[in-house]
């Protein structure tokens, strides 16, 4: 069984389709990737498989259960870490654990022991007293999961977990992140960092104007947007945007004096010879993620 499924949602504000025939597709316990650039419709997708917005079509389950015939048990099974932190930042990273499993209906003592397994998971047990306005960005952030995370949910929705964290901050959250999946729980991500989905998601989906564009690994997303990247150094005495015009399309980096195309180094090759020209050097290698993703979402933002 499928612990996510959505299957041609559709959402309209007006007459802006957010969510234009929205499929997703996760097994249980792995990281799934929703990749995309501002208002592909993330955020939307997330907030419909979590109940909180009503689809106008389409049918989703999360561990088995309809969102709209049976969100009350779709609530049950879900943790949700928004963009904005939802501790507060006076009481201490104990004090907020508690009250969140009293908000989720546990009874005191259980919500006191569920608080300090959940810091001591997160490695918040020495700050556990203080007040989360002395907390680094990465801790708050860490506090910020675990209240996602006070009734074990099957899945776990974590929009945009490490916005606006320095590098170490985010290496911490991302070992949580893997924590959390290697323990059973699915985490749908949504993410605008390419290289957080190339790090932590097993798969990734590709949102484009409120739908997925593509789906694959991380590798076969890379592959499916096809050629190698060829760069082609050019020697002084060749003129830069003369070999861009015979290779064009081209990426011209007049600083480094390359051209880089997408295709095949024989082409390439070829041209180079029939112009007469001779590179000082030609490197040969597969996009990056953040290429693949540009070609995928168009590249029109
Ligand atoms: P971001 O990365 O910026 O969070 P996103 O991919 O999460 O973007 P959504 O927030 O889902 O995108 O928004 C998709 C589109 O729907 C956007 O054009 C947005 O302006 C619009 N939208 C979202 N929520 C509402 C709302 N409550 N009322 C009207 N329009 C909305």
């Amino acid at each position: 069984m499928h612990t996510l499924f959505a299957e041609g949602l559709r959402k309209r504000y007006g007459d802006l389709p957010a969510l234009d025939g929205f499929d997703l597709t996760v097994p249980a316990g792995v990281i799934h990737g929703l990749l995309g650039p501002n208002g592909a419709g993330k955020t939307t997708a997330v907030k419909a498989l979590a109940t909180l917005v009503d689809v106008d079509e389409g049918t989703a389950r999360v561990a088995g259960y309809d969102v709209r015939t049976r969100p009350a048990e779709v609530r049950r099974r879900i943790g949700l870490v928004g963009q904005n932190a939802a501790v507060d930042e006076v009481l201490g990273g104990r004090q907020n654990l508690v009250m969140f499993g009293r908000l989720y209906g546990l009874a005191k003592a259980d919500a006191l022991s569920r608080a300090d397994e959940l810091l001591g998971g997160f490695g918040l047990t020495d700050a556990a007293d203080r007040p989360v306005n002395t907390y680094s960005g990465g801790m708050r952030r860490r506090l910020d999961i675990a209240a996602g995370l006070i009734l074990t949910p099957a899945v776990l929705f974590l929009d945009e977990p490490t916005t606006g964290l320095d590098p170490r901050a985010r290496n911490e959250v991302w070992n949580s992140v893997r924590e959390i999946a290697g323990r059973g729980t699915t985490v749908l991500l949504t993410t605008q960092y390419l290289d957080e989905a190339d790090q932590l998601a097993s798969r990734i989906s590709v949102m484009d104007h409120g739908r997925v564009v593509a789906e694959g690994s991380p590798d076969e997303l890379k592959r499916q947007v096809g050629g190698e990247r060829v760069t082609v150094t050019v020697s002084i005495d060749d003129s830069l945007d003369e070999v861009a015009r015979r290779l064009e399309p081209a990426v011209v980096d007049h600083d480094a004096r390359t051209v880089t195309v997408s295709g095949g180094v024989k082409d390439v090759l070829m041209i180079l010879e029939k112009s007469e020209i001779s590179p000082e050097d030609l490197q040969v290698r597969r996009p990056t993620l953040d290429e693949a993703f540009l070609e995928l979402t168009g590249g029109d933002r």
